[in-house]
């Protein structure tokens, strides 16, 4: 079964709109294969992050994805990579379209409620970055 990696940004846990965001997802057929509240921290943030890292304004992004505790949710379902990335639209919230996540409850570039998976390739790595065996229900 196709699985990819979700992050409830902060911005997201902030508005409280988990359950709404969730929601959406579910309404496809994605059904939730694991899930953990998290504090991101530094180390973690610049290897989720590694293709940004050295960009100028990669230091807002760190305190901001470190502002509040977030959700990591992995969500499985035929074609979850690709339909979750096209139900959150374009990374620029204020270039998404109404209708996408991003679209309806984004505020900025940055400020974009959701981090999705971008490839089955990302999706299997940032698996293995944020959850461990013991995470999972057997
Ligand atoms: P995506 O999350 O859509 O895959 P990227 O991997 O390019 O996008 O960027 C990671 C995250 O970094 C984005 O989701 C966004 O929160 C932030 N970001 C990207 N570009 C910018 C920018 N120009 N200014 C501020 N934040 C940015």
């Amino acid at each position: 079964m196709d699985k990819t990696l979700i992050i409830f940004k902060p911005d997201c846990m902030k508005k409280m709109l988990l359950g709404t965001v969730l929601s959406r997802f579910e309404a496809e057929g994605f059904s939730v294969a694991g899930c953990k509240m998290m504090q991101l921290d530094s180390a973690l943030l610049r290897e989720h992050y590694a293709h940004i890292a050295e960009l100028p304004f990669f230091p807002q992004i760190e305190s901001f994805m470190a502002s509040e505790p977030v959700v990591v949710m992995i969500l499985q379902g035929e074609g979850v990579v690709g339909k979750v990335r096209e139900l959150l639209g374009p990374t620029d919230s204020t270039k998404a379209p109404a209708g996408t996540i991003r679209g309806d409850f984004g505020e900025t570039v940055m400020k974009n409620v959701v981090h999705a998976s971008d490839g089955p390739e990302a999706a299997e790595a940032e698996i293995k970055r944020f959850f461990s065996e013991s995470d999972f229900i057997k």
